[in-house]
């Protein structure tokens, strides 16, 4: 469990994310102008009459955004509303000239509902984390305030594109079930699944350095062991990973020295800033915002069939979770390895490359990932390669000391297959009883001090005695041999 100590005791963190995510379609949610604004497109060229809100344009709700709502709600076991409405909440801002933006409200049902997905808990197990809803809605236009020392712009590209919102559920009715967030590396691996989950989909590209994706991050703390919900506040629009957990845990820490000087903590938004790491009142609840928010009389309720939903349940690929229970079923991986190995599309597709449908690399090639690949991010080696050098060892051709210095030298940037290095370098194991039997003899006859304790019964010298030999022998030797040769010898 992730705790943070105050001066009084130990304290929890409460985490809820509300997570944007920029829908995967030609055109924008309620007109037919391109849905194309990436960075590299000239501002104010995919403009579209509803987003900018032409007089007299009628929104036609574009099908395919709800498709790909329909897509991710499968994907995290969500309920699909058969029918939900559209809202306008009340905005006035230069970047939003309908002066509203056409959303689903929170008090009625969205297109998707309730569901959940798994990531890897703190404790290394998988943990459900519940989602209350995912709703469709406008985007804004983009703001440009640093492209004129006296001028602002609004670029309109953006204007309308269909997000996704996604709300991380907390039952306050329920308070013994603790299926939410609970830390901020739990925070970013729910985001990573997310992002995964979409992109596996095709719902999303879900960039968020490029602000395809962005989180709303609420956070409250209580004392550890409690199961009351303390007054959170809201860190908007994070677009870093790294910053979120950052946010995080000052907000947490703010709230704790709060509420440890006797004060309370305010329903507040929070602005994250990046220069220092800190959070800081953007505004407090005093001044929170009325939307008055009231449904959209342009558009018809939206009204989904079961025939639509099964059409596209069919489309849908193999989602992290499926991949999770198959590399534990049919290869044996432990949970902590199979969620490791999940955490992306690449990961798995690198994963199963290498393992090649041969059931008993899996667990080497697991290995290897986890403690060595993922600790050198920039490498970039070949699947071939990790699977070769797993079945020599697998073979007896090299041991694991051998296999570290064939993969240090892959590393470094020596060219070649594991093999061919093994082979040029000279690094193979001694599997030659007779040059082990030797090494032993030399070993024994220089340490009889620790013969005497071993045959005197202090039987756990019997390590000291295998790295002697296994130094003697340059690492080489095979360490199932030295074992034997030696425990005959010993007596
Ligand atoms: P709002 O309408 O202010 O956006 P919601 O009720 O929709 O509020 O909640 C937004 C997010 O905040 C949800 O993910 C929810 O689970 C989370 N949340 C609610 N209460 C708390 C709390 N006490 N601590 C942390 N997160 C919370
Ligand atoms: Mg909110």
């Amino acid at each position: 469990m992730y705790t943070i100590t105050g001066k009084t005791g130990d304290w929890e963190v409460v985490i809820g994310l509300e997570t944007h995510i920029e829908v995967l379609s030609k055109s924008k949610l309620f007109d037919g102008a391109s849905a194309d604004y990436k960075p590299n497109v000239p501002p104010n060229t995919q403009v579209g009459f509803i987003g900018t809100a032409m007089p007299g344009m009628l929104p036609t709700l574009n099908r395919e955004c709800v498709n790909q709502a329909i897509r991710f709600g499968l994907a995290i076991n969500a309920d699909i509303s058969r029918r939900s409405i559209f809202a306008r909440k009340q905005y006035f801002y230069p970047d939003l000239p309908q002066g509203y933006q056409i959303t689903q409200p929170a008090n009625e049902p969205p297109v998707v509902g309730r569901g959940y997905l798994e990531i890897m808990g703190d404790d290394g197990h998988p943990k459900k984390i519940r989602i209350e809803r995912a709703h469709l809605e406008q985007d804004a236009a983009a703001n440009k305030h640093d492209a004129h020392p006296t001028k602002s712009f609004v670029d309109f590209n953006r204007c309308g594109v269909a997000l996704l919102e996604i709300v991380t559920f907390l039952d306050t009715k329920d308070p013994e079930n603790r299926e939410y967030i609970t830390s901020p590396d739990e925070a970013e691996r729910y985001l990573r699944q997310i992002r995964e989950i979409v992109r596996a989909t095709g719902v999303g590209l879900a960039n968020m350095e490029e602000g395809q994706m962005r989180a709303d991050v609420n956070v409250s703390v209580r004392r550890a062991g409690s199961n009351e919900f303390n007054e959170r506040c809201e860190i908007k629009n994070m677009v870093s990973f790294k910053f979120i957990k950052t946010a995080i845990e000052f907000e947490a820490r703010r709230q704790i020295e709060i509420l440890e000087s006797g004060k309370a903590v305010e329903r507040s938004t929070m602005h994250f800033n990046q220069n220092d790491g800190t959070t800081s009142v953007a505004r407090s609840k005093e001044d929170a915002l009325d939307y008055r928010y009231f449904p959209d009389p342009d558009l018809l309720p939206l009204i989904i069939t079961d025939e639509q939903i099964e059409e596209i349940r069919k489309t849908l690929p193999e989602l992290p979770a499926a991949r999770r229970a198959r590399y534990m079923g049919d290869w044996g991986l432990s949970e902590y390895d199979a969620s490791r190995l999940t955490e992306s599309v690449e990961i798995s597709k690198w994963f199963e490359e290498a393992v090649a449908g041969k059931p008993a690399r899996a667990k080497g090639v697991a290995n290897w990932m986890i403690t060595e690949l993922f600790a050198h991010p920039e490498f970039e080696m070949k699947p071939d390669d990790l699977a070769e050098l797993v079945d020599m060892i697998a073979s007896g051709e090299i041991n694991g000391k051998i296999a570290k210095d064939i993969f240090t030298k892959m590393l470094e940037g020596v060219s070649g297959t594991p093999r061919g290095i093994a082979e040029k370098h000279g690094l193979r194991q001694v599997n030659d009883t007779a040059a082990i039997e030797s090494a032993v003899d030399t070993v024994i006859a220089a340490n009889s001090p620790q013969v005497a304790e071993y045959k005197s019964g202090k039987v756990g010298l019997l390590g000291f005695f295998v790295g002697a030999v296994m130094k003697q022998t340059g690492g080489r030797a095979n360490p199932a041999t030295v074992n034997e040769i030696l425990k005959t010898k010993l007596g």
